[in-house]
């Protein structure tokens, strides 16, 4: 193993835990003042994302390319677009990356080329049959497949494009300049392991393998998701795993759960996946104030193999997709975030996190908290740490990757370039521009959301709980929270969300935790603990806790318990003096309505704040018999960590004319 990567987890099911950060070599820094950003100009800001805490970096395509679907039209699988870089800079930044802990996931574009690829160029002047004409899917009419969607439906009219070189028409889900590659060629297949093998012998950590639910066709099917695909991902699984089985698949899926899960085939195809209609749902649910969009889809995603992990995430380079939602959902979606007629794009919207929410900090928070507390691992968007904005004015999917944000200065510390070089213009309005948001600023401000960013991270980082627990919902009658637990390994965290622009109350029933004590972690600071009464909490707007259970914290200094009030009385039948306390019915009444609950409000019993696993009353010392009876009474307590604690409670007999039951 490389010395560097000693630094890195080396768990192989490290996705599991990790934060990952998506962002566009282009648009990160520019080291060379030509306007766009580079590999080197990403060396440099390396320390800025192992300070944000994260943990992966996942950096989209940058392999030649004509450049006319962001890079994913690829013109040469093998080496690096020369205005970022070459591959000797590649390899710096996997060493430099992993030398601070970060994982490096990159972009597998599988599905189709650019039709600048040269495999293109010779499949159309290829003879019809050969080898080399089968590298891509052609026909002679526009009737095959006929049934199946078109995805950019702002920009196709067809999934197939007629080529007069080939005298054909050649199939594509995508642009018509992105045509597909035909998996049936067993050549195809084996050009894509080669490229696979480079690329993980060059150390890369991951691959997000792009539009991959597309990569074969069949007559009368929608030609997604077909059993053909997943035979391919087990095998492209099981080479990979035999090269380097540190290495994540990531799929990107954009389909329902059920279908989105079968990628992960029985832990056999991808490690990852990312879980698209969630994502949405979250956007739903802050804005209709009610928890049950989240819950309702949570409810419908299978459970998922062991080894394997969901992605989530809030915005990313694409438009905010609304394809699985259901067409009351789109409208509402539309309704509530289409900020104008500009901002809609295919089946989506095409803003970022900040615009998306009016620029409110502290919904920022709450669904930064969702992100970062949902099952599965964050993907954190370039810029979104900062609340960066977004320039609709710039066309296609460009709006949402402008130059990212450092500082005030020229070209917002991007580039030294002269402003009209840049690849695409800062953002300049008074609100989002950058010398409002930007690094500079936000790093030296306490009360920065980049700040708050930080502390959300390394909370999550500090507890495994919430890359690898369970999760179970509490239904609380205020449907304008949304609570629910996470458990791993005995740790328990407790996260309640109020989706309300308004502080809402809630009771929340936690009677299986009682005796333990919340400690919110933001701030680490405990809450009093847990009875068998519903829990009550308040929380200002749009305001959220996450609580760690605990079993050892300490109770506020603060918090008196509230004596539970006793029964008026307790029937025990004495028949025969003292005796009557060998009555097993007896005992329990005694023991259940007023023994036990009068110990636990007294001052001097010990075990107030401990988990008590046993209480009882032991042995019974009679000091004198009649009506005017006295005894000793044992109370043994044994707590959870199995200490044991005996007190004496001296009990007398007391008769009033209406307590006399004969
Ligand atoms: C990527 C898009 C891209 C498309 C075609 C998607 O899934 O996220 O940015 O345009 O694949 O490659």
């Amino acid at each position: 193993m490389p010395e560097n990567d000693l630094h890195l987890d080396q768990d192989p099911l490290w996705f599991k835990d990790a934060i990952i950060y998506e962002l566009h070599i282009k648009a990160f820094q520019d080291s060379n003042s030509d306007g766009i950003g580079d590999f080197n100009g990403l060396i440099e800001r390396l320390d800025y994302l192992q300070e944000l805490g994260v943990t992966a970096i996942w950096v989209l395509p940058f392999y030649p390319s004509p450049q006319r679907d962001g890079g994913y039209d690829i013109s040469d699988y093998y080496s690096i677009n020369p205005d970022y870089g070459d591959v000797r800079q590649f390899k710096t930044l996997m060493q430099e990356a992993h030398k601070r802990g970060l994982r490096v996931i990159t972009e597998l574009v599988i599905n189709h080329t650019s039709d600048q690829h040269p495999w293109f160029q010779r499949a159309r002047r290829a003879p019809v049959g050969s080898p080399e004409r089968d590298y891509y899917v052609w026909s002679k009419t526009t009737e095959r497949y006929k049934d199946v969607r078109i995805i950019f439906q702002d920009f196709e009219k067809s999934n197939w494009t007629w080529d007069d070189e080939a005298g054909a028409y050649y199939w594509h889900r995508f642009y018509s300049h992105q045509p597909d590659l035909n998996f049936d060629n067993p050549r195809v297949q084996e050009e894509i392991f080669k490229i696979i093998d480079f690329w993980v012998d060059m150390g890369v950590d991951g691959f997000r393998l792009d539009a991959i639910p597309y990569l074969f066709e069949r007559d009368g099917t929608n030609c997604e998701n077909l059993p053909e695909t997943h035979t391919f991902l087990k095998k492209l699984r099981a080479r990979v795993e035999k090269r380097a089985p540190h290495v994540m698949l990531l799929a990107e899926a954009n389909m329902w759960p059920e279908d989105s899960a079968s990628y992960f085939g029985d832990g056999d195809e991808c490690h990852m996946n990312y879980h698209f209609p969630i994502m949405p749902r979250m956007f739903m649910s802050i804005k209709m104030e009610d928890r049950h969009p989240i819950i309702d889809i949570i409810e419908q995603t299978p459970e998922i193999p062991e080894n394997c992990q969901w992605g989530i995430f809030l915005r990313n380079h694409d438009e905010l997709t609304l394809e699985m939602v259901t067409d009351e959902e789109r409208d509402y979606m539309y309704r509530a975030y289409n900020k104008d007629a500009s901002s809609r794009i295919n089946l989506g919207i095409r803003h970022r996190l900040a615009p998306l929410l009016d620029n409110n900090r502290q919904q920022i928070e709450l669904m930064n908290s969702l992100l970062f507390s949902l099952p599965g691992t964050p993907v954190l968007y370039y810029g979104d740490e900062l609340g960066m904005g977004d320039n609709v004015h710039l066309g296609d999917r460009d709006c949402v990757r402008t130059p990212m944000q450092w500082s005030p200065d020229r070209n917002a510390g991007f580039s030294r370039a002269n402003p009209q070089e840049l690849y695409l213009p800062t953002i300049m309005d008074p609100i989002y521009g950058f010398e409002t948001v930007n690094v500079e600023a936000q790093t030296r401000s306490s009360s920065s959301l980049l700040n708050w960013m930080k502390r959300l991270i390394s909370v999550r980082r500090a507890h495994k709980t919430f890359g690898r627990g369970s999760l179970e919902f509490i239904y609380p009658g205020n449907r304008k929270i949304f609570a629910y637990s996470r458990a791993h390994q005995g740790e328990v965290i407790l996260c309640v969300v109020n989706l309300s622009r308004h502080a809402q109350p809630v009771e929340l029933d936690l009677a299986v935790y009682a005796g333990r004590v919340p400690v919110e972690l933001l701030g680490r600071t405990p809450f009093p603990p847990i009875g068998e009464l519903p829990y009550l909490l308040t929380l200002p707007a749009y305001g959220f806790y996450w609580f760690l259970l605990a079993e050892e914290a300490e109770v506020p200094s603060w918090h008196q318990t509230i004596p539970e009030p006793l029964p008026d009385f307790v029937t025990v039948v004495m028949r025969d003096g003292w005796s009557a306390l060998d009555d097993p019915t007896n005992r329990r009444s005694l023991e259940r309505q007023a023994l036990v609950p009068f110990a636990r409000n007294q001052r001097w019993f010990a075990a107030k704040d401990a988990a008590v696993a046993r209480i009882g009353m032991g042995p019974t010392a009679v000091l004198r018999e009649g009506a005017e009876g006295l005894c000793l009474q044992i109370l043994e307590v044994e707590l959870a960590d199995g200490s044991a604690h005996r007190y004496v409670l001296p009990l007398a007999v007391a008769w009033g004319e209406e307590n006399v039951h004969t």
